[in-house]
């Protein structure tokens, strides 16, 4: 079955041809102007997938994505002009699933869009956003990691990476799936990326508990183990 996406743009021309090519994926693709339309539309049309602007009239993105999240866990895919972190922390902070900067490439949209969804798949990633082991807090409502206790500051991206390597402990990612489901779309770097992020995170991590561990899997990739019993 055709997944359906909502797109809230009050721009006419992005909205077009964000439809436009959506369609042309496959999808199903409705427009809401403003974000009481955009309300009125997600009641009415139950979609898969939200991608929406933050800056609207009526009412602004952000209390769009609030006003979703009091009723739904459906994925939402944040638009904005503004490529500050403040932005990304505060959206994903309010239950935004990914975030993507204007101008964007159609390319990169639909790339995000597979990635949310398929994320969306994973059983407990939907249902909340902060993981717990042993000495081992991985919030990403409040993006924060906490360590025996104590605040670790952690860019996003190690953040992202740990809670998606930790969801499913002891599954094997190799290199490109992290890079693919993390980093969201064709990025521009090689899967080195990958290393040293999960290098970064050991120094974190390296022997808080035996319980658990971030490790290399041999010509393989990574995985977030955890031990059984
Ligand atoms: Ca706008």
């Amino acid at each position: 079955m055709a997944r359906s996406v909502l797109i809230v743009e009050d721009e006419q021309k992005i909205a077009d041809l964000l439809r436009l090519y959506l369609e042309r994926e496959g999808y199903t693709a409705s427009i809401a102007a403003d974000g009481g339309e955009a309300l009125e539309l997600f009641r009415k049309l139950d979609p898969d997938l939200v991608l929406l602007d933050v800056m609207l009239p009526v009412l602004d993105g952000w209390s769009v994505l609030q006003a979703i999240r009091e009723e739904s866990m459906t994925p939402v895919i944040m638009l904005t002009a503004r490529g500050e972190l403040n932005d990304k922390v505060s959206g994903l902070r309010m239950g935004a699933d990914d975030y993507i900067t204007k101008p964007f490439e159609m390319k990169e949209v639909l790339a995000r869009i597979e990635a949310v969804l398929r994320r969306g798949g994973d059983a407990g990633l939907s249902a909340g956003r902060k993981l717990t082991f042993d000495k081992l807090i991985i919030d990403l409502e409040a993006f924060e990691l906490i360590v025996d206790g104590k605040k670790v500051d952690t860019p996003p991206k190690e953040m992202e990476l740990l809670f998606h390597l930790a969801s499913s402990p002891n599954r094997v990612y190799t290199r490109n799936q992290l890079l693919d489901e993390v980093w969201g779309f064709d990025y521009f770097g090689d899967s080195r990326t990958v290393d040293v992020h999960i290098k970064r995170l050991r120094e974190k991590l390296e022997g808080v508990s035996e319980q658990w561990s971030l490790k290399t899997v041999w010509g393989v990739g990574y995985k977030f183990e955890v031990q059984q019993g």
